[in-house]
């Protein structure tokens, strides 16, 4: 299915209605001041970047940092050396440094191997990037697997450079450490769990990896203090060799994972794309489809596909996990992707806050559903006799339509769960979870897990 939504915005279900925007709008500044916080460290797939930026999530959950040692074999992978950086550039005959990795991280491509030398510009343009369509841009490039050195730059002062002998200098190491990863575990009633997983191995870009940071670390702040049915288990990873890694060292427990999310490019300031697992039909996948119809947002949802972020790899056979891929803008489809334009300024406030809520949204739905049994089913039960006949519900909430007090009735037969009820009514999750709640307390309902 895909399609953009016609509903009407709901102002429960944990999503902000109208007089909440003010609220969002200080919960998408505090984010966005994370993210700032976050933008100039030089992350890559290992090294010191990675750690401090741990680090700085540490300081707001609780976190466990884990270290990998280069060379550890994970499934057809290898962990690789670890690469970190101090300083780099190159430098005229003048002694100017016409390309600094200290003025923008992006400058040095990742995993560059130390070099120092001189070389005319014939030769070191085979060493530079850059995009001629927007002259203004610093490109990102990377060489994990290959090795090589590279420098990226702004079109505009490629062309400036002058037919010369340059100094070039990569002050960096390349040698036997390890991978770094962060993982925050949260325990619930329950030993199922519901993983969120995002990417943290881009050096100074916003909406590709600071803004599913964010995201994740904002829901983490809220899991952390809620009561939980479900476990909770949020990774901070590098990309593909980071959720590799993880599934080869946790093989034994990721059949624990009942729904998971991995959040990438939340924050920009188009609508939503929700990439269903590879199962389709996941619980993830409806409860997500039910959210996001029911939100008043604007949002597509595409089928799995075995490209993308780190879903590749939890949606692959072996794993088949229920991950689906929560993002706005996919990655391909805006030209800021993977250059300094995705910056600060890219990174709307008001969409990381609403990336939040939604998520949020779909986890509260997956701890409020339940199973239920019509204890009078033969025949419809009287409602006017127990007080639930077109009752207000409370002095504060609002009335609960019959017509949905009739199809949880017709429905909780053992085998709909409320969501199941919810789809099938096309009625918000909320009201169908309150109907059910009136009507447990009118003793017409009682939960299959404690019958
Ligand atoms: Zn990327």
């Amino acid at each position: 299915m895909v399609g953009i939504s016609q509903a009407q915005p709901i102002a429960i279900m944990t999503l902000a209605g109208p007089r909440e925007t003010s609220r969002g709008e200080e919960l998408g500044k505090e984010m966005h001041n994370f993210m700032a916080e976050l933008y100039p460290i030089c992350r890559s797939i290992t090294g010191a970047g990675v750690r401090e930026t741990i680090r700085a999530i540490r300081k707001r959950i609780p976190l466990e940092m884990h270290e990998v040692p280069s060379g550890t074999k994970v499934f057809d992978w290898t962990v690789p050396l670890e690469w970190n950086v101090t300083d780099a550039y190159v430098m005229n005959r003048e002694g100017k440094r016409v390309i600094d990795f200290k003025a923008h991280n992006l400058h040095l491509m990742s995993y560059s191997l130390p070099v120092r030398k001189k070389m005319p510009l014939r030769d070191l343009r085979h060493h530079l990037f850059t995009l001629p369509d927007h002259p203004e841009w610093i490109p990102y490039r990377t060489s994990y697997y290959k090795e090589n050195w590279g420098f990226c730059l702004r079109h505009a002062d490629f062309e400036r450079l002058r037919d010369d002998e340059y100094e070039v200098v990569i002050d960096s190491t390349l040698q036997a450490g390890s991978l770094t990863y962060g993982e925050a575990y949260f325990p619930g009633e329950m030993s199922d769990e519901i993983l969120v997983s995002c990417h943290v191995c881009h050096p100074s870009l916003c909406n590709d990896n600071l803004s599913g940071i964010t995201v994740a670390v904002k829901l983490a702040e809220t899991v952390a203090t809620r009561p939980r049915r479900f476990s909770y288990r949020f990774l901070f990873i590098p990309g593909t060799i980071g959720s590799i890694t993880w599934l080869a060292q946790n093989e034994q427990m990721v059949s624990r994972i009942k729904h998971g999310l991995v959040l990438t490019g939340v924050g920009d300031a188009g609508g939503i794309t929700y990439k269903r697992s590879r199962q389709g039909n996941a619980e993830i996948d409806r409860a997500m489809a039910h959210v996001l119809k029911h939100s008043g947002e604007k949002y597509v949802i595409v089928d799995f596909s075995p490209y993308g972020y780190d879903e590749r790899q939890y949606c692959s056979p072996g794993f088949n996990l229920p991950v689906g891929c929560f993002m706005r803008t996919p990655h391909g489809d805006y030209n800021e992707y993977h250059t300094s334009a995705d910056n600060l300024d890219f990174v709307k406030p008001t969409s990381l806050a609403r990336s939040y809520e939604l998520c949020h949204a779909v986890c509260s739905l997956l701890e409020d559903d339940r199973v239920y049994l019509n204890t009078s089913p033969k025949c419809e039960p009287q409602l006017g006799r127990r007080g639930l006949y077109r009752t207000v519900a409370g002095q504060q909430e609002k009335k609960i339509p019959e017509m949905v007090m009739l199809w949880v009735l017709n429905l909780s037969d053992g085998r709909h769960s409320l969501l199941d009820i919810a789809i099938r009514a096309e009625v918000p999750f909320d009201e169908v979870q309150r109907a059910a709640d009136s009507l447990r307390k009118g003793g017409l309902l009682v939960d299959i897990e404690k019958t």
